[in-house]
């Protein structure tokens, strides 16, 4: 399985900066020698989407942040973005992101029905799922999260990227350590199965993302901040090489 490194740019970067930052992500992915082993997915807000794509075809492929949750590929939908539009440029497509669920009041059936809209429009569902640190601390944290992963891939069937993401640890610089994630791993595994990939994000960072990429039960980061930085970028993606 080829290991994920994704980077989620969040409400950050206008356009023209949008441009600016993918040619030099271009240059830095070819910099590198990458090997075959690892697939690089760059998400940009919606608006800079098609100019990132053009910029980036040739080195990594581009995951859309949300999608909307209606049925239609088209519609009076006002402001909403259907799975179908972005399938021209997209791949991959983050849902249940704890910023929406927490911001917008996302449920786990709304992030379901975005699922099975990005599954018909032939691109792959990155479905986030994280427990606050209160639920870690009384123990309930698996319990929560294979909840919140059971009534949010409904009708996926396991054909997802499950992406690990305490609420705790993004943004916070106080990531997760290797224990408690492989903990989670090990029980998405066995509610998914062994080819659903198994990816971690929050405060993933230059000094931390080897150390992540090198076991066997974690397939991938999902990089926020850290990934916004070129230098830190640049660090990320070597260490992929194992340098
Ligand atoms: C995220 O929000 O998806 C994330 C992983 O953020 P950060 O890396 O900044 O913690």
């Amino acid at each position: 399985m080829n290991k994920l490194f994704i980077s989620n740019w969040k409400m950050n970067l206008a356009v023209t900066e949008s441009i600016d930052f993918s040619n030099e992500i271009s240059r830095t992915i070819n910099e590198n020698i990458i090997k075959d082993n690892i697939e690089i997915i760059i998400c940009p807000p919606f608006i800079s989407i098609p100019y990132c794509f053009q910029i980036l075809k040739s080195v990594a492929k581009i995951g859309a942040q949300d999608i909307s949750k209606m049925n239609e590929i088209k519609g009076a939908y006002t402001g909403e973005i259907s799975a179908k539009m972005i399938s021209d440029y997209a791949d991959y497509v983050i849902i249940g992101h704890s910023e929406r669920r927490t911001n917008l009041k996302e449920t786990n059936q709304d992030v379901s029905l975005k699922g099975i809209n990005i599954l018909k429009n032939n691109m792959t569902p990155i479905l986030c799922i994280g427990e606050t640190e209160e639920q870690r601390k009384t123990g309930e944290h698996i319990s929560i999260l294979i909840d919140q992963l059971n009534e949010s891939s409904e009708g996926l069937e396991n054909k997802m990227i499950v992406a690990y993401e305490p609420i705790w640890a993004i943004g916070s610089g106080n990531s997760c350590n290797i224990e408690q994630i492989i903990e989670v791993s090990s029980e998405v595994k066995a509610l998914c199965g062994n080819g659903t990939p198994f990816i971690y994000g929050g405060s993933v960072n230059e000094d931390n993302c080897k150390e992540l990429l090198y076991q066997k039960e974690i397939d991938g980061v999902l990089v926020g901040s850290a990934s916004l930085n070129l230098n830190s970028f640049n660090k990320m993606i070597s260490s992929m090489n194992g340098d």
